[in-house]
């Protein structure tokens, strides 16, 4: 996931008041004692041992465990390397609950005792440090936390609840894997889909959320810009792609500044530029990676037209070959559901005081979990802050880290709480008691 507007949210966590821990109902409140310990150990170890994406095979192994262990039936293999545990009990609607499994490919440095050492290799075959900077270590803890919560209290709900580890977030193609390879019709199909996201300047106690629209679509576009390479002092016997390059990302941000309709959100980034060799060589290429980001298909599509556009005419201009543009798979917007979340979002207030839960504006980072909507199942995702209190007031919600950052880590107990807590209180909300 995505990175978070942080000028959107600091108000939010600057205004958040720490949870007040004493509104727990008792039995909850021992159930999570109870279980602190174990889960904090399962977290603890996920967080070191973390697995880049599509190579989850540890990660994955653990989890089908995890829930097994709770009474779930457990398959693996979905998708190549997903788990989904379901648990029937009684009629009722289905509610599935989501969690990813993958971590990225950074080095740690946040000094933790249980900081991990891990390497692993990345598609290029390059080693390659490898940390849970996103939080999907917290997100795999709190599913096996709230399906052990709702299976140990079955007698309180009826319908059937689906539990699902997904690899590849970060690549942005675990989830259409799963429902490809029959997520929706070999397993209960779900009546809503639910899922939490770690905050990284949100105070441990509380949550965000966003109603429809929550995170763009996205999608990876590489571009090769062509020259004619040669001598360095002899810049007029080539056509040199290095200023062609730099010329195109500076024309490609006025693709959403002078040609996007200004109240539809867009953003083009070029993140990577890859070109030449040596100071006085001129190459003959240079590659560059960028990310685009909309909430519409028609907005999407008038990007990466207006970035064919741009560098096709450059290239005539220059007397330059042809540029190539391709365009990969991405994934679609995040829409929260408008009348699942006004369901869902009481429950959240009264399990964890409504002081504690706010409403944000959407964001331009993106997300998977919008393709869970397949065949019309409404969705929703919400943010769990994970900064300790003290360090929120220290800091003023300034300056931390941010998701995907070498220095990100959540305070663990108070965030897996406040995670299982609001989960749990989420899925009873949509299951109803026990006649
Ligand atoms: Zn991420
Ligand atoms: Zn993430």
């Amino acid at each position: 996931m995505p990175r978070v507007h942080v000028a959107l949210l600091l108000p939010l966590v600057l205004l958040c008041a720490p949870l007040s821990y004493g509104q727990v109902p008792k039995d909850d409140d021992a159930w999570f004692s109870a279980n602190q310990d174990d889960l904090i150990g399962l977290y603890k170890h996920l967080h070191s041992h973390p697995e880049l994406s599509n190579q989850e095979f540890e990660t994955a192994k653990r989890i089908a465990d995890e829930l097994r262990k709770a009474g779930a039936t457990v398959t693996t293999g979905v998708g190549k390397l997903g788990v989904v545990g379901v648990f029937k009990n009684g009629a009722g609607p289905t509610v599935l609950v989501r969690t990813d499994l993958d971590a990225l490919p950074v080095v740690e440095e946040t000094g933790l005792p249980y900081a991990s050492r891990a390497k692993g290799k990345d598609p290029a075959g390059k080693e390659v440090g490898v940390m849970h900077a996103c939080g999907h270590d917290m997100h795999m803890t709190c599913l096996v936390g709230t399906a052990r919560w709702l299976i140990q209290h079955k007698d309180r709900w009826s319908g059937t609840a689906v539990f699902i580890g997904q690899p590849a977030e970060e690549m942005i193609g675990g989830a259409k894997e799963m429902l490809k390879d029959g997520l929706y019709t070999r397993f209960p199909k779900p009546d809503f889909a639910l899922a939490l996201h770690v905050l990284n300047d949100g105070a441990a106690g509380t949550i965000a959320y966003t109603s429809g629209p929550a995170l763009a679509g996205s999608n990876s576009v590489d571009v090769t810009i062509k020259g004619k390479g040669g001598h360095g002092a002899a810049p007029h016997t080539t056509v040199d792609p290095i200023v062609l390059a730099a010329l195109a990302i500076l024309d490609f941000q006025t693709i959403v500044s002078r040609e996007v309709d200004p109240v539809h959100p867009a953003v083009v980034t070029v993140g990577a530029i890859h070109g030449g060799t040596k100071h006085n060589i001129i190459s003959d290429e240079v590659k560059l990676q960028l990310t685009i980001r909309a909430y519409s298909e028609d907005v999407r599509d008038q990007l990466v037209e207006g970035i064919k556009r741009r560098v096709s005419g450059l290239a005539k201009a220059h007397h330059a070959p042809e540029p190539t543009v391709t365009v990969h798979d991405g994934t679609p917007p995040t829409i929260n559901t408008p009348s699942l979340v006004a369901r869902v979002v009481p429950g959240l207030e009264k399990e964890l005081g409504a002081s504690n839960i706010k409403e944000v504006e959407p964001v331009m980072g993106a997300e998977d979990f919008g393709m869970y909507s397949q065949g019309g199942v409404p969705i929703f995702m919400f943010r769990l802050g994970t900064i300790a209190p003290e360090r929120m007031a220290e800091t003023k919600g300034k300056g931390l880290p941010s998701l995907h950052s070498a220095l990100y880590y959540p305070e663990p107990v108070p965030s897996l709480r406040t995670g299982i807590r609001a989960m749990t209180a989420a899925v009873r909300e949509l299951l109803p008691p026990r006649p």
